[in-house]
């Protein structure tokens, strides 16, 4: 569950990526987000409900962001991983 201020993005929105990272495998290739999201190297994501996000797909996330309003990506705060960090 995210603890940011501002809130990252959801899972269910284009610009779930944009969540923090709060534990990272770069040797294995993923990393998990604090919304719950896998997202991997190649750019793919794993959904909290099991949806799978494949690398084909996002030329239309990008045209999804584009939609989106402005913002909300660009306002992912900096420096308080240390909220996720205990648990
Ligand atoms: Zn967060």
């Amino acid at each position: 569950m995210c603890l940011h201020r501002p809130a990252c993005p959801a899972a269910d929105r284009p610009d779930r990526d944009a969540a923090r990272v709060v534990s990272a495998h770069p040797e294995q290739g993923w990393s998990l987000l604090c919304n719950g999201v896998v997202l991997f190297d190649d750019g793919g994501q794993l959904l909290p409900d099991g949806r799978a996000i494949t690398a084909a797909d996002l030329p239309r996330r990008a045209a999804a962001l584009a939609a989106a309003p402005s913002g909300t990506a660009a306002a992912a705060p900096v420096g308080c991983d240390a909220l996720v960090a205990t648990g």
